[in-house]
């Protein structure tokens, strides 16, 4: 339910509605404009208490959210999130920032050597996982913190926010600590009590959709974050489990004007994990910039053959040049900017 109150309501007739909330055991989430401040009353049922408020002379008006993700929806925040990373960078804004890096952090020169590649050619954010959610358990498993601790410093060398993904609870704070972006990856999106932990600290997070997770499942996992007090969530398609076998996954552009609609939250697209076909990433990447990505991001790597991840996937670097020349034009006849 969202209480809307009297235009240009004092600090002490906020706190009435606000203690009135919390007195009834809901969440308070404050929004305030130039002129008129809103609250949302977050909780099971908030709606049979709408006639309490509607008589309070401080509220001016009472709206109620249908969708079962509240903090998520367009109903509770017109405007769309922009989320402020250091460098300047800003995600959910009229300039698109790639992200790219390698799928896993390898050493600190070979991330360096990406590193300056991303850079060199107009990419913005680094990413590289140091914990990684691998198939097998054989599979490299990142380099844990020391992995973090070599992005963090690169990042800051070459002025780049970072990314990487925690898969617990316990490396949340790592991965906080060491980088710009929390991620959470597609395998851990319903991990409800990682993503709670993901909401009780400040850095942004990135929520990645699941191979198997509607639309629905999905706002409610970014909920999940929402209610715990960080507002900074940005949704990130990477392909769905389809009965396709030809590609990895299946990237799911209908996802994202349907999600826009439905949620101020930015959202960033993967081609790398939608298709997982190198040769084709370039074509997806551009696809994603005209159904209206946020951010892009993507996996490079100098020698793919190499990579102890995703080296099918990992572009090269001279593809991904030829790439952000082409997303910067097309960026142009789209309005936007990379
Ligand atoms: C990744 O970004 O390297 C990754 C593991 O992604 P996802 O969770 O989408 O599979
Ligand atoms: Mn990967």
């Amino acid at each position: 339910m969202i209480i809307t109150l009297k235009n240009k309501a004092t600090k002490k007739e906020e706190k009435k509605v606000v203690d009135k909330i919390k007195s009834l055991g809901y969440l308070p989430h404050i929004s305030r404009g130039n002129n008129v401040t809103i609250i949302g009353m977050i909780g099971e049922q908030a709606e049979k208490y709408k006639e309490n408020f509607e008589a309070m002379d401080e509220v001016d008006h009472i709206s109620e959210i249908e969708k079962p993700y509240k903090l998520a929806s367009r109903e509770f925040k017109q405007e769309n999130t922009v989320i402020k990373l250091p460098y300047g960078i800003e995600i959910g804004g009229n300039k698109v920032p790639v992200i790219a890096g390698p799928c896993a952090i390898e050493s600190k020169s070979v991330l360096d050597e990406i590193a300056k590649i991303v850079k060199d050619d107009g990419g913005t954010i680094l990413r590289g996982g140091a914990f990684k959610p691998r198939s097998s358990p054989y599979a490299f498993q990142g380099l844990g913190e020391k992995g973090l601790k070599y992005i963090g410093e690169i990042g800051k060398k070459y002025k780049m926010p970072t990314i990487s993904e925690a898969m617990s609870v316990e490396e949340v704070p790592l991965v906080a600590h060491y980088c710009d972006i929390v991620q959470i990856g597609a395998r851990n999106v319903q991990n409800y009590d990682l993503l709670k932990a993901c909401g009780k600290q400040k850095k942004p997070v990135l929520l990645k959709r699941g191979m198997a997770t509607t639309i629905k499942e999905w706002l409610l996992s970014a909920e999940y974050i929402l209610s715990q007090g960080n507002y900074n969530v940005m949704l990130c398609e990477r392909g769905i489990r389809t009965f396709e076998t030809a590609t990895r996954f299946t990237l799911d552009l209908n996802a994202i004007p349907v999600v826009k609609k439905l949620t101020h939250l930015p959202v960033v697209l993967d081609p790398s994990h939608g298709i997982g076909i190198r040769e084709h990433v370039p074509t997806m990447a551009k696809a994603c910039l005209a159904v209206g990505a946020d951010a892009i991001a993507m996996e490079i790597h100098p020698r793919p053959e190499e990579a102890l991840s995703d080296g099918p996937q990992s572009l090269l670097p001279e593809q991904y040049k030829k790439l952000m020349d082409e997303l910067k034009v097309l960026a142009q006849a789209l309005g936007r900017e990379i």
